[in-house]
Formats: structure tokens, sequence, C-alpha cells
């Protein structure tokens, strides 16, 4: 049974789910650590990706199409 309202990490760009932090030198800056993310499918980067639940990512496959 899958948990709809259960958010997890989408790319905005390619709607992978394979998303990690990126802990590349490009997200070190200042001595601060940027919570910089990933997305393994296409490596697209962002400080912000969108979590969504199934049943928005649901809805935006469709829109997608
Ligand atoms: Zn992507």
């Amino acid at each position: 049974m899958i948990d709809e309202e259960k958010a997890f990490t989408v790319c905005p760009k390619c709607l992978g789910r394979d998303v990690s932090w990126d802990l590349s030198k490009e997200s070190y800056a200042g001595g601060r650590i940027f919570n910089q993310k990933i997305c393994n499918n296409c490596g697209f980067t962002s400080l912000l990706f969108p979590e969504l639940t199934e049943r928005e990512y649901d809805k935006l496959l469709k829109q997608k199409k």
C-alpha cells in the first residue's frame, strides 16, 4: 500500500525522484555548507527542490503529458 501523504523530493526539471544531497565542492562556499541537492537523473542542482506527495506527483506527471 502506497502512503499518498508521504512527501518526497522531486527534480523540477525532469521530475526524477532520484535526488540526493550534493556533496561536491560547489556546495561549499565561504565556509558555509549549503544544503544543496542534486538530481542523479539529469544532474540538476538547486538549494530548493520541491517536495511532493504521491498524489501531487501523479497530478504533475499527468499535466506534463
Ligand atoms: Zn532531474
